[in-house]
């Protein structure tokens, strides 16, 4: 399912709201973001924004975060990041921890802060991806790129990039396991959790989970819900939670690392506002008076709550639930 173009101009518009936080600057920049590596286990790595403790603990936006995992053959990379510039500071901590070829990349989503690396790794590395991901990009990577330009702007390295779509693809609902010597790695597919083609990667010895954007970053962070569904996304973090022991760690869309718990906020957050909304059309009200009162001010540490919270969440569970009655 691709992005539609009301969706695309209420997306700009949250990057405007951002935008004027940080007097007219993108919400990061991708021209200027530092990465660090976390290692979780014995070659299995976090990677997220220097800065990202201290601006998600404060409810703002903060860039891209990945990982990677060494097994004896070679190295699996979670996410290739938004341009050359970001790309290389992955491939440079890889570099710092082993000279094993990159053998597997995958993309958590077709986000192109996910996947606009792919271009940029090795001849050899094969790039797993969903299925609708490498859907989406086909039909829309030209719209998908100028949008992008429009919300992290001109000369970030976005203008170079070429499609580079996924060689092994996981079909809705699907799981592949890749061997990485002495190490497997699980690609798993939950569910609908933001765009239709999300996989999240799970290392089961570490107990070590990245979920890509379903989980941006901790409280008081919370879903964006750009593609609506707010019913099957609740579903698919449901899910997700538990499937992951008590002490699994989880390496988030757009954060540092934090524990399976931190997901809870999340689910509470849909839980709410699916109860609420469904108070509201059991009494009768219409979409534009259940937004006035489904206001919910307990969630309102996030920089971006007040625009996506009337805009596309409440919406999304007025939709779903007058739906399913
Ligand atoms: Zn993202």
């Amino acid at each position: 399912m691709r992005m539609g173009n009301s969706k695309r101009v209420l997306f700009a518009a949250a990057f405007c709201f951002v935008g004027y936080v940080y007097a007219q600057e993108p919400v990061w920049d991708g021209n200027k973001v530092e990465l660090v590596s976390e290692q979780l286990a014995d070659g299995v790595f976090a990677y997220y924004p220097s800065n990202a403790k201290e601006l998600e603990r404060n409810g703002m936006p903060v860039a891209t975060s990945g990982g990677f995992v060494i097994g004896e053959k070679g190295v699996l990379v979670i996410d290739t990041m938004l341009n050359k510039r970001l790309h290389t500071l992955v491939q440079n901590m890889v570099r710092k921890e082993t000279d094993k070829p990159v053998i597997f990349a995958v993309n958590t989503s077709f986000h192109g802060d996910h996947s606009y690396g792919n271009m940029y790794l090795p001849k050899e590395t094969i790039i797993i991806q969903h299925a609708h991901a490498k859907k989406y990009i086909d039909e829309h990577f030209k719209e998908d790129t100028e949008f992008m330009i429009q919300n992290f702007g001109k000369g970030r390295g976005i203008e170079e990039i070429v499609p580079t779509t996924g060689d092994v693809l996981v079909s809705k609902g699907g799981l592949i396991t890749l061997d990485l010597g002495g190490k497997s790695v699980e690609i798993v597919d939950f569910g609908f959790a933001q765009t239709g083609g999300d996989l999240f990667v799970w290392e089961p010895k570490s107990k070590v989970l990245w979920s890509g954007n379903p989980i941006i970053t901790v409280k008081p962070a919370l879903p964006w819900l750009l593609d609506g569904h707010l019913l099957e996304t609740l579903e698919t973090l449901k899910k997700v939670y538990a499937f992951l022991p008590k002490e699994a760690r989880v390496v988030p869309g757009h954060g540092s690392v934090m524990g399976r718990e931190d997901i809870q906020w999340h689910i509470d957050h849909l839980e709410t506002i699916k109860k609420q909304v469904q108070i509201a059309i059991d009494e009768g009200l219409s979409l534009q008076q259940t937004v006035a009162r489904v206001k919910m001010p307990e969630f309102g540490g996030y920089a971006l709550f007040g625009w996506v919270h009337p805009s596309l969440k409440v919406p999304a569970a007025y939709k779903d639930l007058s739906l399913a009655k």
